[in-house]
């Protein structure tokens, strides 16, 4: 999942995208309003949190501007200020919700996966096809019950792959996923997380595959179900 984060306090952004990071989401960090556009123009986020005081602009200012434009992409407000009025103001904006700082690292985690599970969201902690599992929140995948191991760019792949299973993943939009912003990627790089993650899949038994459909993206299928190309 790639979040993007608004926040101009430099050593405490750097503080939660690392912790995120570790719980596999990948984080794009800016900190002015006109930093969060480029970013937004380029990149479809799955989740924004948003800090509603930025040098530049206000943040519910900014919410405002997305929710006007149609931009529904689910936003954590984070915001210092305790007053009631901020809160309410954030969430009639257009915020899907807040948190106070100073918050705890399992509680901002919590509220972002929250986000992510609403209805017209993304899907649920537990996804499934064929004989495949995948915890989302233990970052965990089972074959046939049986744990195995894989390695953070590939399980970022999977995770795509199965989020969307039985349609279509353009390759560039998996790449978007699964790197942050500004990271050079090289032209091959996502067919080669592909192809080691085809062959652990087929290690551990599988019946889900990768499908590769020639200049277009990929697409996860269980095995009897289709059969592209
Ligand atoms: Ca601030």
């Amino acid at each position: 999942m790639r979040l993007l984060m608004i926040e101009d306090h430099r050593r405490f952004a750097k503080f939660v995208k690392d912790g995120l990071e570790k719980e596999g989401f990948t984080v794009d960090a800016v900190e002015t309003a006109s930093g969060s556009e480029d970013a937004i123009a380029t990149v479809q986020y799955d989740a924004i949190i948003l800090d509603l005081g930025l040098p530049d602009c206000d943040g519910i200012q900014l919410l405002r501007g997305w929710r006007e434009r149609g931009d529904e992409t689910p936003v954590l407000i984070l915001t210092a200020r305790d007053g009631i009025d901020d809160r309410v103001r954030g969430l009639n904006s257009g915020g899907d919700d807040y948190l106070l700082k100073p918050f705890a690292m399992e509680e901002l985690v919590a509220r972002i996966r929250a986000l992510l599970r609403r209805p017209g969201g993304v899907l649920g902690l537990v996804m499934t096809a064929g004989n495949v599992s995948f915890d989302t929140t233990a970052r965990e995948v089972r074959v046939n019950d049986r744990t195995i191991a894989i390695p953070r760019r590939e399980l970022g792949v999977l995770e795509h792959l199965m989020r969307r299973s039985g349609r279509v993943v353009p390759k560039d939009v998996l790449e978007d996923k699964i790197y942050g912003f500004g990271r050079e990627v090289s032209s091959n790089s996502v067919e080669v997380h592909v192809s080691r993650l085809r062959k652990r899949l087929a290690g551990a038994g599988a019946n889900i595959s990768v499908h590769t459909l020639r200049g277009v993206g990929y697409l996860l299928s269980e095995e009897s179900t289709i059969a592209p190309q």
